[in-house]
């Protein structure tokens, strides 16, 4: 029993969850939306078509000569066309006439505020651009940005992607040797910080880290640096170099070169969930028309009236294609928050809603979980009444989290996107659509029109309804990744060799019986009980389905019996307390009765906390490790190492406890 095979006469990954609830579109989001249903019928018909139709929304200095040229797995796309990223996202809407137009409402954590219209943006960019040419940074080199949430972190890529360098941008909260390694793979010749970034209501320094990355460091040239606290740094003269003094002295006139379409726009490294971070490369013009593309369809995005805000970090992909190239590539005005949702108080986010009257807002399940715990008291101080669609991003959002980001933020309401994608993918690729879709929670439900996606099973079929598999890619896309930077091999080997042709995400997923698809989290993850394969997704959506959990993580432990058996660590919501001495088998009983007595974990440990990425990811791995009385695995991307110790503890404790 214990050993059975894989992938025998069985489902490739069960499908136990059943979920019936389904929201139709408002009647008014629907009339008036910008993607109504035959944007599908016209890219099934002609996908190529249809992209360059969607290449048609920027501004080509030179028109393209061949839309795809596919030699797989390397796509060039829009080839012989040329443009400047820089110039879509700024210059093109000032000469439209809409310089005027806020680009960003910022709000620095402390309460300090700027307004950065169309107009003033290009400016900055401009004078940016020029101070990148004076320090010697040219089109191809490559240009560390390593900033908190401000708006020179946006100018900082900008001026980089119209001089044609490519930026890397590194989250701020990473370490010395995280930035390190990052420029040593991207080999970086310049370093653009700040002295620090506000954070949990202190300033926190960044410089010092990068003095510590770049002193063994000779390729990088120069280091400049944003003055944001006013903390003292030390200085490296000949090195380092004031942005106020270098950038602030330039013209506010830089003429744009316009670069290849497969130019490299940036390289960004992916967020190590999973093994050693990726260098992911993005180039220019197929990635632009893609994030442009989808932000516009997905969020249903009216530039002249919507207030948009993606709650994540620029340091992300999200940030990258939702804070930056999407709004600013459609003209959007968008909202820039500097720090955490817990400074001064925990409705601060909401509070921002209402000050800016943000119409859509883009954040992460993680992020909703918390707020879950929090409490429904905090957005209910402030009036939310401005937003009209939601989305969510980063990993599976659990029907309960779903349901409760509905109805206490969107006033039952809003449509919720729940938009699946990863860095490789560069933008969208599975969503609902607001004015079409009838969203049902936790489905990333149907493939953006001109993406071809899949259910396969371990042979690369199709999975009919009904039964899960792996999520696969069948036809490139505009902004699909371009390689690993300086390793090819590690590319085709981790996305093109599982399934020949294919392109594979890493991703285990689901087709319910309409036809519509579930993530259920990473491939590697998958639990073996007693032959079947358990999604860790599934079992943590039924746990948060219990009115008093707030998050769930589950993995999978070696068990003599059933080969794997499940264990499950739960953080619950604040209003119930420590749950009482039932808790944990109440809980045990409800998982059972949501997906059947398979389902059913072996061990339940109420924590605190749970370990996650600095981007706000399980990860698993390392409380497989707990469940396994192993040593811990690499714990350096984790944002807080101590807590992963003190679950170990505690887990180990209630064993010596257990029936
Ligand atoms: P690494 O690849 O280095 O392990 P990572 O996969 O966490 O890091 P990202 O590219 O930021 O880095 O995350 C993409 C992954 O996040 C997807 O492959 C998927 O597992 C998960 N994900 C993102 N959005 C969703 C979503 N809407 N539903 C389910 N899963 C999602
Ligand atoms: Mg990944």
């Amino acid at each position: 029993m214990a050993e059975t095979p894989q992938g025998q006469g069985q489902e490739t990954l069960s499908n136990l969850l059943q979920e019936s609830r389904s929201f139709p579109p408002p009647a008014d989001l629907a009339a008036d939306a910008n993607v109504q249903a035959d944007a599908y019928d016209a890219a099934s018909a002609d996908r190529l078509r249809f992209w360059e139709d969607q290449a048609r929304r920027l501004q080509w200095e030179q028109p393209w000569s061949n839309v795809l040229d596919w030699n797989p797995p390397f796509a060039e796309w829009f080839t012989g066309g040329k443009l400047n990223a820089a110039v879509n996202c700024v210059d093109r809407h000032v000469d439209a006439g809409r310089g005027e137009r806020v680009a960003f409402h910022w709000e620095g954590e402390p309460g300090d505020t700027r307004t950065i219209t169309y107009a003033d943006l290009k400016d900055m960019v401009c004078q940016a651009a020029n101070a990148l040419t004076e320090l010697g940074v040219g089109k191809g080199d490559r240009v560390a940005i390593y900033m908190p949430m401000i708006p020179e972190t946006v100018v900082a890529m900008l001026a980089c992607a119209r001089v044609g360098a490519v930026h890397m941008v590194v989250f701020g909260g990473f370490s010395v040797d995280a930035l390190g390694t990052r420029l040593d793979d991207s080999e970086a010749k310049l370093v653009v910080t700040a002295d620090g970034g506000y954070r949990r209501g202190k300033p926190s320094s960044l410089k010092p880290a990068v003095d510590d990355a770049v002193r063994d460091r000779p390729a990088v040239e120069n280091v400049l640096v944003v003055r944001r606290t006013g903390q003292d740094v030390e200085w490296n003269e000949g090195r380092d170099v004031w942005w106020h003094d270098i950038v602030d002295r330039q013209s506010a006139e830089h003429a744009a070169e316009a670069h290849d379409s497969e130019h490299p726009l940036y390289i960004m490294y992916t967020s190590g969930t999973t093994a050693k971070p990726k260098g992911i490369l993005h180039t220019t013009g197929g990635y632009l028309t893609q994030v442009s593309y989808t932000h516009w369809a997905v969020f249903d995005l009216k530039p002249e009236t919507d207030v948009f805000w993606t709650a994540a970090d620029i340091g992300w992909v999200t940030g990258h294609s939702y804070i930056v190239y999407g709004p600013l590539s459609n003209g959007a005005t968008s909202v820039m928050y500097e720090g955490t949702p817990d400074t001064p108080h925990k409705g601060r986010f909401w509070e921002i809603v209402q000050k800016y009257g943000v119409t859509i807002a883009y954040m992460a399940p993680t992020a909703i979980r918390t707020f879950m715990k929090w409490g429904e008291e905090y957005p209910a101080q402030f009036d939310l009444s401005s937003l009209r669609v939601l989305g969510s991003v980063g990993e599976p959002i659990n029907p309960e989290a779903y349901m409760w980001y509905r109805t206490h933020i969107g006033g039952g309401r809003t449509p919720i996107v729940d938009t699946w994608w990863q860095t490789e993918t560069g933008a969208i690729m599975v969503t609902p659509m607001p004015g079409i879709t009838h969203g049902k929670p936790g489905a990333a439900m149907q493939p953006i029109p001109g993406v071809v996606a899949d259910v396969v099973d371990e042979s690369g079929e199709s999975v009919p309804r009904g039964q899960g598999g792996f999520i696969v890619i069948r036809e490139p896309w505009p902004s699909m990744l371009r390689g690993i930077w300086g390793d090819p091999e590690r590319y085709k080997k981790t996305y093109w060799s599982r399934f020949e042709g294919l392109y594979f995400p890493g991703d285990g997923a689901k087709r319910d019986e309409d036809g519509d698809l579930w993530l259920l989290g990473r491939v590697d993850d998958v639990m073996l009980v007693s032959g079947h394969n358990i999604s860790t997704t599934e079992v943590e959506s039924a746990l948060v389905a219990h009115p008093n959990v707030a998050e769930a993580a589950v993995t999978g432990a070696s068990d003599p019996v059933t080969g794997q058996a499940i264990v499950a660590f739960v953080i619950l919501r604040s209003e119930a307390g420590d749950g009482g001495s039932g808790l944990v088998k109440e809980l045990r009983e409800h998982v059972a009765a949501h997906l059947g007595p398979i389902a059913k974990p072996r061990q339940i440990l109420v924590v605190p906390e749970l370990p996650k990425t600095r981007s706000g990811k399980i990860m698993r791995r390392l409380l497989k490790d707990v469940a396994e009385n192993r040593e811990l695995g690499d714990v350096s991307t984790l944002t807080d190492a101590q807590s992963i110790q003190t679950l170990q503890e505690a887990f180990q404790e209630s064993g010596k406890s257990d029936e």
